[in-house]
């Protein structure tokens, strides 16, 4: 059974770890509406919508 990514509280960043790659923090939600990829946060519109803070896999709406 796959297991679903969780989502950073405080970044969105959406990982399986117990600790967030992207700010390090250790909490997580598992409700969210959506994710986005995200490959160049610093010129990305996107990104600017999303507030991503990074590149990887983000949820919206967490
Ligand atoms: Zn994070």
């Amino acid at each position: 059974m796959a297991v679903k990514d969780k989502a950073c509280k405080e970044c969105g960043h959406l990982t399986k770890e117990e600790v967030c790659e992207n700010c390090n923090s250790r909490q997580f939600v598992e409700k969210y509406k959506g994710t986005v990829v995200m490959f160049d946060n610093d010129n990305s519109i996107i990104a600017e919508k999303a507030k991503t803070t990074g590149n990887g896999k983000f949820a919206l709406k967490y």
